[in-house]
């Protein structure tokens, strides 16, 4: 009998953290940042705090209360007392390892809490993109997925009150590469992962092969709006049980999504884990269509044109690269993108050379102080780095790949009235942070910017709250990482699971309803539930 306890990702999109028990033998299936859960408790300004270490991230829900998991060195004396009465408390020594989908922080982001010895098993794309990501990202301490600081009790100076203070030692994390093979990747990339960005030791912890599990495993390469992400089989005594991930069949990758299909069908899986993120879409936006309507929203513009897509979807940032060469603009992406697009190259010569390609430059942004990262990546690609004044000069020749969160930068660059704001993005769920559009809406009405695609705010009665709709002459701006409900439905029937077990969705009772016809029994977990199979 194996066991599947549902720790995230119940009626809630993101914060998958699901683990599985064949006899001694236990592994998660990710292990995500819930951030619905956390928004409920925190915000900017109000978070966990860094020196109480597992202390609120338990006591707040954040973290499943499972002793022994975490890493020692954020275990507070005696944390553990307070959580053993617990309905969900448990003892877990010993752990096979964590089998990550894709470097979305909903599913890796709390990797950073466990401890140094457990092995993350992913492709080496999805190895990379999260140490790129972290690398060049703010240093929170719950997000250091590929490497962490360690932590250790002590007393500030003058301070009366202990509290876990960051030292310099910092770990990496084993990984276990599943779909690459070790030997043929170049010297530059092992340099890449065991390289420390900053000037604090790394205690490095090479790349090494997945065949160690204790589990037959197989990992199938899937399309999702990051690269890199894969679904996991796992041979258990139960019979094979299939773990979806994200995933979507209408992307630049939909074949892998379609050969995901074919090959988990031949292994005539038990249960079917999948994700339903858009199970009441009807049909899809593809990535062509995105490309069609943007080049038209683009061609005629004047001035300065402002994309606006999700971070680290790197195939849209290649549809606007091609929309960039067909209006004679160049394409200005900032630092972090261009540390990722570098980081993929190591792995995939299909990845633009930036140093190479002439429609391609790099907005430095306006910062006190450059991380050493970004002061390598400046020495690298010193010619191709502009500044705000380069784009103030010259407007028309730039579509700058902006998110909300960088729109601080327009006071620098002084856009002309009537530069275009093209909004690329829908799925606020999505990103790490949700768009506050009210004010979005109030910084391009200040810089005088026609909008295209920007949700519109409707309001039945001053009393309702508002939702916000993208106009629909404005739609076909963006082609989600997820599969529609029809598309997934095949997904269900073509791999002829026993069992299928909804996940990562607000509506799980769709498969239900959809699948009543065949001898597909839906199953429903409770969250902090366990099924038996
Ligand atoms: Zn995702």
């Amino acid at each position: 009998m194996v066991r599947l306890t549902f720790y995230g990702g119940i009626n809630e999109i993101g914060g998958n953290k699901i683990l599985l028990e064949d006899g001694g033998r236990k592994l998660l299936l990710d292990f995500g940042f819930p951030y619905k859960r956390h928004k409920e408790f925190y915000e900017e300004y109000l978070k966990p705090r860094a020196g109480a270490g597992l202390l609120d991230p338990l006591r707040m829900g954040l973290l499943p209360p499972l002793e022994g998991l975490y890493r020692k060195d954020l275990e507070a004396q005696n944390i553990w007392e307070q959580f053993r009465d617990k309905p969900a408390y448990r003892q877990l020594d010993h752990l096979d390892g964590v089998l990550l989908s894709h470097a979305h922080l909903d599913h890796s982001g709390h990797i950073a809490f466990l401890r140094e010895d457990i092995p993350v098993y992913s492709t080496a794309t999805t190895a990379f993109i999260a140490k790129a990501i972290q690398d060049s990202g703010k240093s929170d301490f719950d997000q250091q997925v590929c490497y962490f600081d360690y932590k250790k009790p002590g007393v500030p100076a003058g301070w009366k009150q202990g509290a876990l203070l960051t030292t310099d030692k910092k770990q990496q994390r084993q990984f276990c590469i599943a779909d690459a093979d070790l030997a043929a990747l170049s010297e530059e990339a092992f340099r890449f992962w065991l390289k420390s960005p900053g000037q604090k030791p790394l205690t490095p912890c090479p790349l090494s092969a997945h065949s160690s599990c204790s589990f037959n495993l197989c990992c199938f390469p899937v399309d999702h709006s990051i690269p890199g992400a894969c679904a996991w089989g796992i041979e258990t005594s139960a019979g094979w049980i299939i773990y979806s991930g994200d995933l979507r069949l209408h992307g630049k990758q939909g074949n892998l999504t379609t050969k995901f299909m074919e090959e988990a069908g031949k292994l005539n899986p038990r249960a079917l884990i999948l994700e339903g993120t858009n199970v009441n879409r009807t049909e899809n936006t593809y990535e062509h269509d995105v490309h069609e309507n943007g080049l038209k929203a683009i061609k005629d513009a004047k001035g300065l044109v402002i994309a606006d897509f999700p971070p680290r979807d790197v195939y849209r940032l290649l549809t606007f690269l091609d929309i960039a060469r067909e209006t004679g603009r160049n394409l200005a992406i900032l630092p972090r993108d261009a540390y990722l697009l570098k980081t993929m190259r190591l792995l995939d010569t299909e990845i633009p050379d930036i140093a190479q390609e002439p429609n391609l430059v790099i907005y430095q942004d306006t910062i006190a102080s450059l991380r050493l990262w970004a002061r390598n990546l400046c020495k690298d690609y010193g010619s191709k780095m502009i500044v705000a004044k380069d784009v103030h000069s010259a407007q028309d020749n730039f579509i700058l790949c902006f998110s909300f969160f960088d729109i601080n930068e327009l006071p620098s660059i002084q856009p002309v009235e009537g530069s275009l704001y093209v909004f690329s993005s829908s799925e606020p769920h999505d990103e790490e942070q949700e768009i506050d559009f009210g004010r979005l809406h109030r910084w391009l009405d200040l810089f005088k910017f026609s909008k295209h695609g920007l949700p519109v705010e409707i309001k039945a009665s001053p009393k309702e709250k508002s939702t916000w709709e993208i106009p629909e002459a404005e739609t076909g701006l963006h082609a989600s990482g997820h599969a529609c409900g029809k598309d997934l439905l095949d997904i269900a029937r073509q791999i002829k699971t026993e069992i299928l077990i909804p996940v990562h969705s607000e509506h799980p009772e769709f498969y239900a309803e959809n699948l009543a016809d065949t001898d597909i029994e839906v199953m429903f977990p409770n969250p902090l539930g366990t099924l038996e199979i």
